[in-house]
């Protein structure tokens, strides 16, 4: 087993980190790398921060379960599978145990590379006492502290419920961690929320066969992406049975937890269902850590403020991943923390070492996916005016051709361009295949790409990807 540290090992240390999670592993590890003297401190006593525990890994598994039950209720017909009578049914009960136990084999992997890399595994809960030294106190109470010259905050965030003076009851709903520790599949949900994480739940639930209520505050679900990824899924949401109560709020909760709950909105409708998950955003671990007590200056909303080198306002204290509040996704905390350990730790030719958040490409786990790089129409047009230019398609991609019409999916591929030379700065796509088709379109949008260099790429058929670079 590899070790958890209880105690310091040495009077100082190169660098301290707080979060074993994806921002604090990809950090420390590279700092490490570098021959540096380097404790992580994470308070839940396993390793992975919220991917892996209560985030992507879980949710994707359970976005290939949803679209393996879907494949099989709609596709295997139209490709003439014979069937005799018996549809696979998706067991959740027995499924979650097999679940968790390969998110325990990951905590496992996380720890096991601590220890070949030398990256000290502290666990407790980290407070700074100054800008150089944390306090660790241990699960049974006992306290010791660590020293160092460089302390990077990466402890992220956590769900947000609304309290029950707000909204009567909305204790008795569950949030996204809630949701991985649901042992039975719930006959009836209702998700409230119109991000990500709503959208990727109800899709689970819905595929998976749940009564799937959707409650958002607008007319349509993921309202900070490109109006016609909204357009496209929200209808395509409704049309697959997710029951969706559009511009209302919930106003009240009644019941039992684990029985029935009686959700009302203001519109008067009163929803009958067995769980209520909240998915209304989430908040950063930054209270009662001393961060304030030391200078480390939050905003508003309690997020880190940091410059573009990962700064806080207290020298040899950064901050990286969902505490800085900014693109709250695995792939950035893992790439703006190798950066930071590169800058602090690594060859001179590293010393301005930096994360762009410009072009962050992302995936949105729905049914069907959703890929995005860059910018939205919207944002093309309030930055370049008139100099924008859109190119759009919508169609049906092949493998639907043998699937009966209701059950073909839609897939609408835009990409924004701007100028003379039609450079393209923003691409969204959706329909099946997305989620993987994104990230080469990413580098293309990185490098400057023009719509002429998708136009001389020859294309691959026959695939939905060749529509992207077919575009009239
Ligand atoms: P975390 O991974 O949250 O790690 C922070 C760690 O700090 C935690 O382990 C916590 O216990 C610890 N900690 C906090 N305070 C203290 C303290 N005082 N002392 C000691 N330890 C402390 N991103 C994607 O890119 N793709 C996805 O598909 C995706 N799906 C998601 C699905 C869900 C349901 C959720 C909730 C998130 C998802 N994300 C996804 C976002 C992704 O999980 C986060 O962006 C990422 O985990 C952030 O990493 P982090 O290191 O900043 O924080
Ligand atoms: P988001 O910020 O994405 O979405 C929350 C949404 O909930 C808001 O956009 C808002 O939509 C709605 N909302 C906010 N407050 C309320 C309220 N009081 N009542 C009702 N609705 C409300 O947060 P999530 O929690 O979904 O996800 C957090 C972050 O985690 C994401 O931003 C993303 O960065 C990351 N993530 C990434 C994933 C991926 O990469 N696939 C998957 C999951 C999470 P509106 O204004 O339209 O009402």
């Amino acid at each position: 087993m590899p070790p958890i540290f209880d105690k310091p090992t040495v009077e100082k240390y190169d660098f301290v980190l707080i979060g074993g999670g994806s921002g604090g592993s990809g950090c420390s590890r590279r700092a490490a790398m570098y021959g540096k003297k380097v404790a992580v401190v994470e308070m839940s006593g396993i390793l992975g921060g919220t991917c892996v525990n209560v985030g992507c890994v879980p949710k994707k598994i359970m976005w290939h379960a949803a679209d393996l039950q879907e494949k099989i209720d709609h596709h295997t017909q139209g490709y003439k599978f014979k069937s005799d009578g018996r549809i696979p049914k998706f067991d959740w009960a027995a499924f979650k145990p097999q679940r968790d136990a390969y998110i325990r084999k990951l905590n496992g992997i996380y720890a096991s590379n601590f220890e070949k890399e030398g990256v000290e595994n502290h666990h407790g809960f980290a407070r700074l006492t100054s800008a150089k030294s944390i306090e660790v106190t241990r699960p049974d109470g006992q306290k010791y502290t660590l020293h160092t010259d460089h302390i990077c905050v990466a402890t992220g965030g956590h769900p947000i419920i609304p309290s029950d003076e707000e909204i009567p009851g909305a204790s008795l709903g569950i949030d996204s961690d809630g949701f991985f520790a649901l042992e039975e599949q719930p006959k009836r949900v209702a998700v409230v929320g119109a991000g990500y994480i709503a959208v990727e739940l109800a899709g689970v639930f819905n595929g998976l066969g749940s009564e799937t209520h959707l409650i958002i505050r607008g007319e349509t679900v993921l309202r900070s992406f490109d109006p016609a990824v909204q357009q496209a899924l929200t209808p395509w949401m409704e049309h697959t049975g997710v029951h969706l109560h559009k511009s209302s709020k919930v106003v009240r909760v009644a019941g039992e937890k684990g029985k029935t709950l009686t959700v009302t909105t203001d519109k008067g409708e009163s929803i009958e269902v067995d769980v209520l998950l909240w998915a209304i955003g989430r908040k950063a671990f930054t209270a009662n850590m001393g961060l304030e007590e030391v200078g480390v200056k939050l905003d508003a909303k309690g997020d880190i403020i940091v410059d573009e080198y990962q700064n806080t306002s207290v020298p040899g204290i950064t901050a990286i991943g969902d505490v800085q509040g900014k693109a709250l996704l695995t792939p950035v905390a893992i790439a703006a923390g190798r950066r930071l350990s590169n800058r602090l730790f690594g060859p001179p030719e590293f010393k301005n070492d930096k994360l762009s958040y410009d072009d962050i490409p992302t995936v949105v786990f729905s049914h069907p996916p959703i890929g995005t790089v860059g910018l939205t129409e919207t944002q093309a047009r309030e930055q370049y005016g008139d100099s924008v230019k859109i190119y759009k398609t919508s169609f049906r991609s092949l493998y639907f051709s043998m699937i009966e019409e209701e059950h073909k999916e839609p897939s609408m591929f835009k990409l924004v361009c701007v100028g003379p030379e039609e450079r393209v700065v923003g691409v969204h796509i959706l329909g099946a295949g997305s989620d993987e088709m994104m990230q080469g379109f990413a580098v293309a949008v990185k490098m400057k790409a023009r719509k002429k260099d998708l136009d001389d790429t020859v294309a691959i058929h026959p695939t939905s990807a060749e529509e992207l670079v077919t575009l009239r």
